[in-house]
């Protein structure tokens, strides 16, 4: 199944909640959920459909996806879509097979048994969100800041904040989340003038614990959070100052992959049996990667997006929830999907270096928070 610039579909990212305990500015997520949100039985019925139709990797998202209650019972009720070792390995299992599911998350609910339950329950990989490495940076990026002085008091949450995902990143390894395997990342969006002072102690403390750090450019995302290209850092500029610390060699971006990987040099080799270290760039805005996108985004109420960038969404609830039936209607709801991804043409990011310049061409985008990254 390809769409119009002959691209494959592979990862299906779904928001379980729009909802977020923490209120990042660059992202402004929801404090209340859409009146529709879907029912479990009916997101696995969209995975179901979209694994059928090739989505073989799922990530959910959201707002903060610890706030659904009934994760683990999802992911568990997801394992029989998994294929076997052979579907595991490859790019993307058979159709039909889900090859792995992902999660991310800001960590701070990722209690030690809430990541043993999710590796019970299944879930392959998981990747935590912090943008800063001391408290009055971390206060500031999650939107902990209160208006009034003093200031120590944000930096004081700041630093519960941090303390309770350096914790997460710990009980994620104690769960068997190894990042080594590529099963336990970072994330850090940086912005220019905002935390990019936190580039280096946060590639640093990165290193110590031995995870991947992927450096997100600040993006265009939605309409709330007054994004401007002068507060982007290239992922090119943020190569050159890690590379001014730590020798680094490019990896390359994996084909359908979002993020450049560099190999610290001063890492074990592979010689030596123990797995390099890496960091990782996702360029979304300075080098965009539209050209081999394979993602499809629904949000926590069941509207599809093919593309973060994109303005208008397809609803699929029609399908899931027919009007004059009790049961879904999967072969519509697989046929509306196929259809969505076969006319899909957008290629935003791309378009945007073309006509230099943020929402060129742009009706008003979608939010973040639905759209989950
Ligand atoms: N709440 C979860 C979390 O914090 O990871 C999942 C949802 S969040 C939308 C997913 C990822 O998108 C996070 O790593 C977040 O930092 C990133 N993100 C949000 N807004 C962004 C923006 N405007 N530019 C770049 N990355 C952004």
């Amino acid at each position: 199944m390809l769409d119009r610039h002959h691209r494959t579909p592979g990862v299906l990212r779904l928001s379980l909640t729009a909802r977020c305990n923490l209120a990042c500015p660059y992202c402004c997520p929801d404090d209340r959920d859409p009146p529709e949100l879907l029912t479990l039985a009916e997101r696995r019925q969209l995975v179901e459909t979209a694994a059928g139709l090739g989505f073989s990797s799922l990530r959910l998202t959201g707002g903060e996806p610890l706030l659904y209650a009934p994760l683990e019972e999802l992911i568990s009720s997801l394992q029989p879509l998994k294929g076997g070792e052979a579907g595991r390995h490859g790019n993307r299992g058979p159709d039909g097979q889900l090859r792995e599911i992902a999660l991310t998350s800001n960590g701070a609910l990722l209690t030690a048994e809430r990541a043993r339950a999710l590796r019970q329950a299944g879930l392959d990989r998981i990747t935590l969100s912090l943008d800063g490495t001391d408290g009055a940076s971390v206060a500031r990026m999650a939107g902990l800041t209160s208006t009034a002085p003093p200031a120590e008091a944000d930096a004081a949450r700041g630093e519960r904040l941090l303390q309770r995902v350096l914790e997460a990143i710990e009980h994620a390894r104690a769960a068997g989340f190894d990042p080594a395997r590529g099963e336990l990342k970072l994330n850090a969006v940086i912005a220019r003038g905002r935390n990019d002072d936190q580039l280096i102690p946060l590639a640093a403390l990165a290193r110590q614990r031995g995870v991947e750090l992927r450096l997100i450019e600040f993006m265009d995302v939605g309409n709330r959070n007054g994004w401007d290209p002068q507060q982007v850092l290239s992922a090119a500029e943020m190569v050159r100052r890690i590379g001014a610390h730590w020798p680094l060699q490019p990896v390359g971006r994996p084909a359908q992959g979002t993020a450049s990987r560099w190999r610290y040099l001063d890492s074990p080799g592979s010689s030596t049996g123990a797995a390099p270290l890496h960091v990782a760039v996702v360029a979304s805005i300075s080098a965009p990667f539209c050209g081999d996108c394979n993602r499809l985004r629904i949000t926590s109420d069941g509207v599809a997006y093919t593309c973060l960038f994109a303005s208008y969404g397809s609803d699929l609830k029609p399908w899931l929830r027919p009007i004059a039936a009790a049961a879904p209607d999967a072969a519509g709801l697989r046929a509306a999907i196929a259809a969505l991804w076969q006319q899909r043409q957008d290629r935003y990011s791309e378009e945007r270096m073309e006509a230099v310049g943020p929402a060129a061409g742009r009706a008003t985008p979608a939010e973040m928070a639905y759209l989950g990254g």
